[in-house]
């Protein structure tokens, strides 16, 4: 597996004065370019398996209670990137909550948690998985998701490792998804997870010719200024001992450079 790094500016200054995001407490797109982050934290099932991928649904509420009582305000990938593209202002501490894969429980646990909080959420869904198998999200359940604050993407059809596939295997895992999932939800599908995270720049490529707008990994990091849109970092979140100071010390990404004490000009 090659992960490449690709660099390039996504933070631009507004040709024109910037629409205001819903509830923001704004910071001008200056300001952003000059530094600020947006946290993208990555899920998979909120329940009661023992199993790392599966945060218990009490930790995930008092993970979401700490969010909102700290000013995060949730926003979606569209706004993300209208965002990064100097048409929208983001709020202060903006937040993309994202779940990979589509289980079940995220309707079951997770919905009831953010419907309390107000908070929004992203899912990347398997759409060759969808009402097929039981652990997997309904289509039904999708859309009524889609009532409720969540927003429905593509994370590739059926979830084969992208990296081991033919081009024309690629293309159609990445185009058939986004296909299926705009028919069955009616609306456009821009924004992609690569399935196990991992990505190349060849990938990256034929996901930007299929259509997608950006592509997200699971690579560690704050989406910024410096962040590609067709690699755009998140925090996995797993269960683990001590899962609230996990939490924050995840949260709480430095890059190696700040870390060292060296100072980001
Ligand atoms: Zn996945």
């Amino acid at each position: 597996m090659i992960v490449v790094t690709i660099t390039a500016t996504i933070f631009m200054f507004p040709k024109s004065t910037p629409k205001l995001a819903a509830e923001a407490p704004a910071k001008s797109i200056d300001e952003i370019a000059s530094g600020a982050k947006v946290l993208v934290l990555n899920y998979h099932q909120v329940g009661n398996n023992f199993i790392a991928l599966c945060v218990p649904t009490q930790v995930f509420d008092e993970q979401m209670a700490y969010l909102k009582d700290n000013g995060y305000v949730t926003i979606t990938p569209e706004e993300l990137y209208e965002g990064i593209n100097g048409n929208l202002i983001l709020p202060e501490r903006p937040l993309i909550i994202t779940f990979d894969d589509g289980y079940v429980d995220n309707y079951t646990n997770a919905m009831p948690i953010l419907k309390k909080y107000g908070m929004r959420a992203t899912i990347f869904v398997v759409p060759g998985f969808t009402g097929v198998h039981s652990n997997y999200l309904t289509w039904e359940q999708l859309k009524e998701m889609e009532k409720n604050g969540f927003n429905i993407q593509s994370h590739t059809l059926n979830h084969r490792a992208l990296e081991e596939l033919p081009d024309d295997e690629i293309r159609a895992e990445l185009l058939n998804s986004k296909k299926m999932l705009e028919e069955h939800l009616g609306h456009s599908v821009d924004f992609l997870a690569y399935p196990t995270g991992t990505y190349n720049l060849h990938i990256a490529g034929i996901a930007k010719a299929v259509g997608y707008k950006a592509a997200f990994t699971i690579k560690y990091g704050n989406v910024d200024k410096g962040s590609n849109v067709y690699a755009l970092e998140r925090v996995p979140i797993f269960q683990t001992e001590n899962s609230m100071k996990y939490f924050f010390e995840r949260i709480d990404y430095r890059p190696s450079f700040e870390t060292l004490g060296w100072i980001k000009k």
